[in-house]
């Protein structure tokens, strides 16, 4: 099934009862599976009456399809225990902002949603976190291994609102012009906290394209060591990183740690080894990657959210690293990989709202 706007409009339009059995279709393509004990026979609880059920203050039309196990004998419907459980937003509108998410390159903005199915800012910008609940893949993942390329870089802040002596220091090009920021050295001589920046440690693998970022309070041995042990198969994984001494902390649990020298324009250095059948291999160490990662992070932050607040920063990374890690899916296989995601990942408002203000 290709799913584009257009396959479902015309598949959907404005049939909640459609748009359910298009979920079901999705998540359950074997036919539904139980929510509560995870058994894969049930039986459909078909309306009593016909029309489907009547309930609310308008008499509008129920189209909640209920199923009911048939060895728990629990009901439930394709949103039970999903980021969609007790939601009042129709599901048809919960479909079209998915399928736009899993295609927008950059992600979709809060009023891009506002504007297409016409809901209150709050709605949109709860409906896009919910999203990106199921696309934080971090936790259903196995450790990175292999080749990781492993660096920080400082995100948010706005300059003019700062004070002169927060800012990191430019350095100057060699020749006349523009200041010019070298990456690598970026803002990174003095590191620590920047102002109100926030940092964020990146691991990338080089094998399989997967990225995985997360906000670090600094960049300690200790800090640095704590994210790398949580996020990757320590004895089977290769660092690739910068100079900075931080990463030594981790280096001893390594299979491997190599660096490369940024600050002298070594971005990418090739190594022969011989391996223990003799033959000579190339060994190519790039941060590369990493560079390439956080540029195209940077322009999607600026030039689709605008302004990322330090409290959702990590929701924001968490989506930009399923867009980066799938970059070679197809739309609709992006959009099956979030659906897969959907279970047991609810999310109540409150704990979004706690930190005031809307990211
Ligand atoms: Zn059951």
């Amino acid at each position: 099934m290709k799913l584009t706007l257009a396959e479902l409009r015309k598949r959907v339009g404005d049939d909640e009862e459609a748009a359910y059995e298009l979920l079901e279709e999705l998540r359950w393509p074997t036919g539904p599976i139980c929510s509560h004990c995870g058994h894969d026979k049930a039986y459909f609880l078909t309306p009593k009456d016909p029309a489907g059920r009547v309930s609310g203050p308008h008499g509008k039309r129920s189209v909640r399809r209920v199923w009911k196990c048939a060895k728990c004998r629990k009901q439930f419907s394709v949103l039970t225990d999903t980021i969609f459980q007790g939601t009042k937003i129709k599901l048809t509108d919960w479909l079209t902002v998915m399928v736009l998410v899993s295609s927008a390159k950059n992600g979709i903005s809060g009023r891009e949603v506002e504007r297409l199915i016409g809901v209150t800012p709050e709605t949109a910008w709860f409906m896009l976190h919910r999203l990106r609940e199921a696309m934080r893949r971090e936790s259903v993942l196995a450790p990175l291994s292999g080749v990781v390329v492993a660096d920080e870089t400082y995100i948010g802040g706005v300059e003019r609102n700062k004070h002169k002596g927060d800012r990191p220091a430019p350095v100057s090009s060699s020749g006349a012009g523009p200041v010019r920021v070298i990456p690598g050295q970026r803002e990174k001589q003095n590191r620590g906290p920047k102002g109100n920046k926030s940092i964020v440690l990146s691991l990338i693998s080089t094998e399989t394209g997967e990225a995985r970022s997360r906000v670090v309070p600094d960049v300690t041995g200790a800090t640095l060591r704590k994210a790398i042990a949580e996020q990757v198969d320590m004895p089977n994984t290769t660092l690739h990183t910068d100079e900075w001494k931080g990463y030594n902390a981790v280096a001893q649990e390594l299979a491997g740690h190599k660096t490369v020298n940024h600050s002298e324009d070594e971005y990418v250095r090739v190594e022969k080894v011989r391996g223990e059948d003799g033959q000579v291999s190339r060994n190519v160490i790039t941060s590369n990657q990493a560079e390439n990662y956080f540029s195209q992070l940077k322009r999607s932050i600026d030039g689709t959210h605008h302004h990322v607040s330090k409290e959702h920063l990590q929701r924001y990374l968490d989506e930009f690293d399923f867009r980066y890690s799938t970059r070679k899916l197809s739309d609709t296989a992006r959009l099956q990989r979030m659906v897969d995601q959907v279970d047991g990942r609810r999310l109540t408002y409150r704990p979004l709202t706690d930190h005031g203000s809307v990211g």
